[in-house]
Parts: C-alpha cells; sequence; structure tokens
C-alpha cells in the first residue's frame, strides 16, 4: 500500500480579458452616452418609452423600432445608501463607500432607471426630487456606462 500524501496545490490568479457585444440596443445606448445623450426606445403600439432602449416592449411586447432621446434629467423615485464594500460591476474595481444609489423616473419614460447619486448624505435626498444626469466630459468619453457618472440631485420640485 501506497502512502497518502497531501494532494499538490497550484496557485495562480488567472487574468480573464473578454469582450461582449453590447447588441443593437445597447449599443444605441451607450453611443448615445458617449454623445451625453439619454436615448430611450419607444412602441408604436403601445407608446410606452423605455431607458435603455429594448428590442420588446414590456407593455405590449411589440417590437420597439423608434428611439427617441429624452431629457437628462428626471424625478427620484427611491434612494438607498451603499456602505459595504462593493465591485462596481461596471469597472470590477471597488466603489469608494458610502455612496447613494437611486431610482430615477426620466422625463418622458415610463420605466425607471437605477444608477450611483453623486449625494452621499440620504438625508439631503427625498423622494419626488428633481435630478438631473451628470456625463463626463465629451473628450473623456468611450462609450461605457461609465460615461454617465451619476445623478445629481436639483433644486426645487
Ligand atoms: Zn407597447
Amino acid at each position: 500500500m501506497s502512502d497518502l500524501k497531501a494532494p499538490i496545490a497550484v496557485r495562480c490568479t488567472p487574468e480573464l480579458v473578454y469582450n461582449y457585444a453590447a447588441g443593437r440596443y445597447g449599443s444605441l445606448f451607450l453611443q448615445g452616452l458617449k454623445e451625453g445623450r439619454i436615448l430611450a426606445s419607444r412602441c408604436r403600439r403601445c407608446a410606452r418609452t423605455l431607458v435603455p432602449p429594448r428590442l420588446a416592449c414590456t407593455g405590449c411586447f411589440g417590437a420597439m423600432e423608434d428611439a427617441v432621446e429624452l431629457e437628462p434629467r428626471g424625478e427620484l423615485l427611491a434612494f438607498t445608501l451603499v456602505a459595504f464594500p462593493f465591485l462596481d460591476p461596471f469597472t470590477g474595481i471597488q466603489r469608494p463607500i458610502p455612496y447613494c444609489y437611486g431610482m430615477v423616473r426620466f422625463a418622458g419614460a415610463d420605466n425607471t432607471f437605477q444608477y450611483f447619486l453623486s449625494e452621499k448624505d440620504p438625508a439631503k435626498l427625498r423622494v419626488g426630487q428633481p435630478v438631473r444626469a451628470v456625463f463626463r466630459a465629451a473628450a473623456e468619453r468611450v462609450g461605457e456606462m461609465a460615461d454617465l457618472l451619476y445623478f445629481e440631485p436639483g433644486i426645487g420640485g
């Protein structure tokens, strides 16, 4: 009978670099961000407007073939404070904590859009507050989600 030995462990840190196609509608949205614009899709059948653009309408399941530009402003519908370490899914880098994350309805949209807020103190936020989308400087935009920096709370409302 042979002696049992501890298994040999091999340690490595694989680097997994990959690209994936954003698709027709995702590419439309990312191209819009690169241009500092918020693009949505509108349903010809029921007139629903959804952001980001998508193939099928969530209201009537019809094809969404029309792209429309929305104003880069909306209303804050909900928000939360994120205080635990978290990898930003768009960059793979840990975001500095704490930060606030919000659910925004763009003016003219029928759905909500969730993204980062510039405000880090939830006591300074309220449901119904107007917000505006803030983009990277034009020369720094590359056509990725991070081109949209955050939503900044506005005054009034
Ligand atoms: Zn529809």
